[in-house]
């Protein structure tokens, strides 16, 4: 083992910066002189503007003020200030010398600016379930400050006629307040009443209606309670709800879905009822109640006995949690008043059922009753994922809540049209300074995805009147998005996987210059047309250089090894025994094959039969899962990786030996250097040999990749690293890769606002298309 150096005195003061965007009814109110009052009282630096995008905020100071800064914005506003998005990151210092108020910026964003949905305002809340008031119980009830926005506008201006609440005449009482400038819903758009606006129905499986109105609420709650299976036609789609405390309704849930052991979303009735169950940090809870409303990944509580059942999400120590976020939500939920699986409306990977005749047809198998409403959908928004990993927010699926606000740019750059990636795809459009990234998508697999990304991108097209001048893809020659964008008659710019993740990653936290890029995932075509995905990147303006990547192993089966870690597994120990794994060894591994998958798999490595090399960070993972013995086949990708973080114990500080050249057999010829991971699974075989448990084995493994990472840092002394790809979703890597980066003097940068994984790919594309079609000297650029 490799002891590894702590440092015992306490960590030198790092001051940081926090940019915060807040959208919404914030001008006018005295938003900006509270912001100065808060930030003079916390003795912070910065500044505070407006402009026609919603207040902008810069603040300084130690992480713990900042953080407590955040959420007393949000907790203190001013009465009339309502916060409709609020959205944060953190950035490197300026050295602002003081607080303060600067100018109105009337140049500011001209690009009108789309909001998400918003989740349920306190006012409305209050009206809903207020008997005397004329909206009581009303499922559709909104106003200027939330409701939906993105998934009922059709184009814009943003004006009723302009959205699929044009079907609903107002009655005279809703064009009253409409007409109102002191009204709450002066020009709410969707403003409407029980008397003239969309209502609900329950139907059968058949599209006959059983009730209405809040008849049909109690009636699909009733069924829930009974074990039943109901479609509910929400905000931007179809949710599928069951009784999240039996086992019996959940088992029943994945045999109709067909998703095996993916774990399941679950809305609860209130905070309490979240609290029994998980731990809710200040950041989470604000998560929870925020206008973006997400689904959170909380840490189960282990004390208590959870209020739902094993089954929605096996051998998970996290629970994806949401709140109630749209007056049907909080109506069901309060007839329900206990916590149901809310998972999206669609068979495994297909995107979210939007409209209830298609829905008759789609979920026809998997629901027993229908809750639907009239009021179209637009287009589907997938509910978001969000965590807190090192006391910031990571948005890991970016969609309601988020979509389609844009990512800033210091300066603008054509009209470029990114069309992500294969799987988790989005799709980007850039407009002047702003990036607009669409919501999330889904696997490009099947012809319904492939649909939905061509609706995407035509609606994300007409939406901003872009026509875009250039399009970026993935390298990959076969992915459909590629191929999409190939049949468009624009130049394609064609975008390396992994340098689209660091374009991501710096676009957010807005660097520049040169920095390490440190890409790991499942997979990504490379530019020798081997599998990458464990890459450091050398990157600079002009486009990257692959510095270091890990030792390539053979995956028998290719995508048959993505669902078997096994295969992965024998394909890593095949590297460093070679045939003589199949003499005379006995990993415990290999007795879940059958004897003749040995043999067919054998001759395949051999002969290299569809057997592609690969340099996947995320395929090692699963192989040393695999040989733990902790999974051989997986229900879905990255769950065997998963299960290897869970399973690391904290407390673990030593690490496997690193597999690399030693440093005086460096030459200075810019050779790749190669991470070889094999001395790593020896430790482990040995480790396992000696009957140690996986937690220790789990820890160390993800300690020693931590240790390549400062390790290969320090050689190529770059001081700013760059964490992305979909391994960087994991929590234990991401948070010692920053702490021990941190340690030893780097300046380590990952994901807030922009998924990790291939959700951030189509910014990245934007950012790496833009800057290889700006001219600039000796540029060896990503091969547009
Ligand atoms: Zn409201
Ligand atoms: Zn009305
Ligand atoms: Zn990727």
């Amino acid at each position: 083992m490799v002891p590894l150096a702590r440092r015992e005195e306490p960590p030198p003061v790092v001051i940081q910066r926090v940019r915060i965007t807040i959208r919404g009814a914030v001008q006018g109110v005295g938003f900006r002189p509270f912001v100065y009052r808060l930030a003079s009282e916390m003795s912070l630096k910065g500044w505070v503007s407006n402009s026609a995008g919603g207040v902008f905020i810069e603040a300084e100071s130690e992480k713990p003020q900042l953080e407590e800064f955040v959420l007393r914005l949000a907790g203190e506003k001013p009465p009339r200030a309502v916060i409709q998005s609020l959205e944060f990151s953190y950035l490197d210092p300026a050295g602002f010398a003081a607080f303060e108020i600067r100018p109105s910026d009337p140049t500011g964003d001209r690009v009108a600016l789309i909001l998400p949905d918003i989740a349920t305002c306190g006012d409305c809340l209050r009206e809903i379930f207020d008997p005397r008031d004329r909206r009581y119980r009303y499922p559709f009830t909104n106003c200027t400050n939330c409701g939906p926005r993105y998934s009922i506008i059709e184009s814009l201006p943003y004006d009723r006629d302009n959205t699929s609440m044009r079907l609903f005449r107002m009655c005279a009482d809703c064009e009253r307040e409409y007409e109102d400038p002191r009204d709450r819903r002066f020009h709410a758009q969707p403003n409407a009443c029980p008397v003239c606006g969309p209502q609900v129905e329950l139907w059968d499986c058949a599209g006959r209606k059983t009730a209405a109105g809040h008849d049909a609420i109690c009636e699909a709650a009733q069924r829930i309670l009974v074990g039943g299976i109901v479609a509910v036609k929400g905000l931007g789609g179809f949710h599928i709800l069951a009784d999240a405390r039996s086992e019996e309704a959940v088992l029943q849930l994945r045999r109709r879905k067909r998703r095996g052991k993916k774990p399941f979303a679950v809305m609860y009735p209130s905070m309490d009822a979240v609290r029994h169950d998980c731990e809710v940090g200040r950041l989470e809870h604000r998560l929870l109640l925020s206008p973006e409303s997400p689904i959170v990944l909380l840490r189960r509580a282990t004390a208590t006995t959870g209020l739902v059942s094993e089954e929605v999400a096996p051998g998970n120590p996290y629970l994806g949690v949401m709140l109630p976020y749209s007056p049907l939500h909080h109506l069901l939920m309060r007839e329900i008043a206990f916590p149901v699986v809310a998972t999206s409306g669609n068979l495994s990977e297909e995107p979210i059922c939007t409209d209830e005749q298609e829905a008759l047809h789609r979920l026809r198998d998997i629901a027993d009753v229908f809750l639907i409403h009239n009021r179209p959908i637009v287009r589907h928004v997938d509910d978001s994922i969000a965590r807190v990993l090192l006391a910031r927010e990571l948005v890991l699926r970016r969609a309601r809540g988020y979509a389609p606000l844009p990512v800033a740019v210091r300066e603008p750059v054509p009209n470029i049209l990114a069309v992500g990636g294969h799987l988790k795809n989005t799709v980007a459009l850039s407009v002047g300074r702003n990036i607009f990234i669409s919501q999330h998508i889904g696997d490009l697999e099947n012809d319904e995805s492939l649909e939905a990304f061509h609706r995407v991108i035509k609606s994300l097209c007409r939406l901003y009147q872009s026509e875009p001048v250039q399009l970026a893809s993935d390298l990959h020659p076969d992915y459909l998005s590629t191929r999409y964008a190939c049949a468009q008659h624009h130049p394609v710019a064609a975008i390396q996987h992994h340098y689209a993740h660091v374009c991501a990653c710096m676009a957010e936290n807005e660097i520049e210059g040169r920095v390490l890029g440190v890409a790991w995932d499942g997979t990504g075509f490379g530019t020798d047309g081997t599998v990458w995905g464990g890459e450091f990147l050398l990157t600079d303006d002009t486009g990257y250089r692959r510095a270091a990547s890990f030792r390539a192993f053979a995956l028998p089966g290719g995508e048959q090894a993505v669902r078997e870690p096994r295969r992965a597994a024998l394909g890593v120990i095949h590297a460093m025994l070679g045939d003589d794994l199949f003499e005379g060894h006995d990993f415990p591994f290999m007795r879940s094959f059958k004897e003749t998958e040995l043999t067919v798999l054998r001759q395949m490595l051999r002969r290299r039969i569809n057997s592609p090399m690969t340099t996947s960070a995320g395929r090692l993972f699963d192989a040393v899962a695999a040989i733990t013995g902790l999974r051989q086949i997986v229900d879905f990708e990255g769950q065997a990786a998963m299960e290897l973080e869970f399973a690391a114990a904290d407390a673990v500080d030593d690490a496997y030996p690193l597999g690399l050249p030693a440093m005086d057999a460096r030459d200075s010829s810019n050779a790749m250097l190669i991470f070889d991971w094999g001395p790593a699974v020896s430790a482990v075989i040995q480790d396992l040999r000696d009957g140690l448990p996986e937690e220790l084995i789990s820890a160390r493994f993800h300690n020693t990749l931590v240790e390549a990472i400062v390790e290969i840092a320090q050689r190529l002394g770059e001081s700013r690293v760059v964490l992305t790809g979909g391994c960087f979703q994991n929590r234990y890597l991401t948070e010692r890769a920053v702490r021990r980066l941190s340690e030893t003097g780097f300046r380590p940068y990952w994901h807030q606002r922009v998924p990790p994984n291939d959700g951030g790919i189509s910014l990245g594309q934007v950012i790496a298309a833009a800057r290889a079609s700006t001219p600039q000297a000796g540029a060896h650029g990503p091969g547009a």
